[in-house]
């Protein structure tokens, strides 16, 4: 070794021994001729003195040292003198006086500062990645999503899981996203697929026999990302047999308590995590992913509503549509600019307006609230019972705000779910070291899709239907409930899972109601409805995902992307790589392909 003892555990009991330290230059200080460097390595950082009376040659050596040189420096251990101690250090209790030092590789200047802990643009930290992960805060982030791996592998090792690995290669196996191919060079015109997750080969391995698979696996989703996707992502992917549903949850909510009690205590948990019925979920907070760190909840005005005199809320009501709304406690004095910012935010999610009606006055309770109390449009159209009916359901008292919308139910939810939550943090109502976890349970088994005039999963077509809704599914497709289920925490899903069906006859049916002719089903899920045949017992399972996880439990990682080591950007861009790039044309022959330029493709 380059090193006898690493800079980041140097202690006072090393007083009086001589090591050697090698790292990185993390900062140098002259001090009137005697150099003091912090040395940095992947452990902390220590300080090094190099005094001219103690070692002329290592202090010349020094004074070449300029910021992330890799040097090895070697020297006594003693403690620092009184008063020059640094408790903020793990090592500040002593410093090594150099009588040798060694530059191993000097360095340019790093394109931003490595030890200051300066905001840097992320395009720049992306470009230079093996730099930025010198810095604290990612050392800090992907030492977490180690001890998060490693503790999830220990706890399902100790309840008899197997971790096994599943092809990279493959055929698609539907998740709702778009496939990555990889074209094959030995069968022209034929393609592998990159899996969207194991989902069928973690069935396979039940039908095999392995009653509980874990496997931390990679997915690939080409889809159009957002702030929390990555092109590629992992997940804890784990299957069991003859479990229900139940059992599943179980399991989860016992792995997430340990582990959050283990490696971040200092975080609040809500405990035992409640089920949340979906309707139940998207009817109070506008979203099956609802954030419950706080109340807030949207009530329904509808019957309120829809007797009134007030066209913006009459007529959406007429035409099949909902009021809803929510109480902001202590917002009642909120000026012009800030109800306008309020509607502003709530339009460009889609709300065709926001009402927003502050609950004014000195009154001391509703029933003495006066109509000139209430500076909102809604009190020149509707009665002063009426407002006082809006505010008994939604909860609001004098001094507070309803914030209201009216208009289809989807889009009402999404555009109040989303206010809700930019209120709650807006007021401090999210406390980031709070975490709420919750599963949500009973989701509609499929979605219908409007553009494509069809059914689709809500979950994926492996997902069984509840027992009861087997008998009538053709005839009412919508009406069934899935045995299904997230588990979301502070309005970020984080994994979800199901029941599968384990028969052939039953798993054609669905695949025939989502469209597939019989045909495409033979083409596709032949392999897997074949398996289905031999014995394959009642099974079911979960994915949870490692990136947002983490992202939660970090200190201040705010994207995905601090807490993988070579993210891609928004548009899918590796940039230190420079990937994807073209390749040339011999490799694309023995492939088979042929670029055609936008232009041609008509
Ligand atoms: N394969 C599913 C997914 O990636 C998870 C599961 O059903 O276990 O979302």
């Amino acid at each position: 070794m380059h090193k006898t003892i690493a800079c980041g555990d140097l202690r006072p009991e090393h007083v009086g021994t001589t090591v050697t330290l090698a790292g990185w230059v993390n900062r140098r200080r002259d001090h009137g001729g005697i150099i003091f460097i912090d040395l940095r390595d992947g452990k902390g950082i220590g300080q090094v003195v190099f005094n001219p009376d103690l070692s002329p040659t290592s202090h010349t050596v020094a004074e070449q040292f300029r910021n992330e040189w890799v040097v090895q420096v070697s020297g006594e251990v003693r403690p620092r003198p009184p008063g020059t101690e640094n408790p903020a250090l793990a090592t500040g209790q002593v410093e090594v006086h150099a009588t040798e030092a060694l530059v191993l590789n000097p360095a340019q200047t790093p394109p931003f500062s490595i030890g200051e802990g300066v905001e840097v643009d992320e395009m720049v930290r992306m470009r230079y990645r093996y730099l930025d992960l010198r810095r604290q805060p990612m050392q800090e982030n992907l030492r977490l999503r180690h001890r998060v791996i490693k503790f999830m592998r220990d706890f399902l090792d100790a309840r008899d899981f197997v971790e096994i690995e599943t092809p990279i290669l493959i055929k698609s196996t539907p998740e709702g996203a778009r496939d990555y191919l990889v074209p094959s060079r030995v069968h022209p015109g034929h393609f592998y697929a990159l899996p969207q997750s194991p989902q069928q080969l973690k069935q396979l391995l039940m039908v095999s026999g392995f009653e509980k698979y874990d496997q931390i696996a990679r997915c690939f989703r080409d889809e159009d990302l957002r702030a929390d996707r990555q092109p590629e992502f992992t997940q804890l992917d784990l299957e069991m047999a003859f479990v229900h549903q139940e059992d599943v949850l179980e399991l989860i909510e016992e792995l997430y308590i340990a582990l959050v009690e283990t490696l971040t205590p200092q975080k609040r948990l809500l405990k035992p995590f409640p089920r949340v019925r979906y309707d139940d979920a998207v009817s109070k907070y506008g979203t099956d992913k609802p954030d419950l760190r706080f109340g807030l909840p949207l009530a329904d005005l509808t019957e309120v509503a829809h007797s009134s005199q007030f066209r913006v809320l009459r007529d959406p009501v007429a035409q099949g549509g909902v009021v809803k709304g929510f109480a902001v406690p202590g917002i009642a004095g909120y000026s012009r600019r800030q109800t306008d910012e309020l509607a502003h935010f709530a339009r460009e999610r889609g709300a065709s307006g926001l009402l927003t009606v502050p609950l004014g006055g000195t009154a001391a309770s509703l029933d003495d609230l006066k109509l000139e109390d209430i500076p909102s449009s809604l009190a020149r159209y509707v009665s002063l019972e009426e407002v006082r009916a809006m505010a008994r359901a939604t909860g609001a008292g004098v001094g507070d705000m309803m914030l209201i919308a009216a208009g289809p139910a989807s889009t009402v939810n999404v555009a109040l779910g989303q206010l809700r939550q930019e209120m709650g943090r807006r007021l401090g109502l999210a406390d980031p070291n709070h975490l709420a976890f919750a599963f949500i349970v009973d989701f509609p088994l499929l979605e219908w899709n409007e553009t494509e005039g069809r059914w689709d999963s809500s979950h994926h077509p492996f997902t069984s239907p509840m027992e009861q809704y087997w008998e009538h599914l053709e005839a009412d497709p919508g009406k069934a409930r899935a045995q299904c289920y997230d588990l979301v925490c502070n309005g970020v899903e984080l994994a979800s899972g199901s029941i599968r069906i384990h028969r052939r006859d039953r798993q054609a049916r669905i695949l025939r109601l989502l469209g597939y002719s019989d045909a495409e089903i033979q083409e596709r899920f032949g392999h897997l409805l074949e398996a289905f045949d031999f014995g394959a017992p009642p099974h079911g399972g979960i994915a949870p995902g490692i990136d947002r996880l983490v992202v939660l439990l970090s200190e201040g990682a705010e994207s995905i992307r601090d807490v993988i080591a070579f993210p891609k950007t928004q548009s899918a861009v590796d940039l230190l790589f420079g990937a994807p790039s073209p390749v040339r044309e011999e490799q694309l022959r023995e492939l088979h392909l042929k670029v055609v330029p936008d232009e041609e493709k008509g």
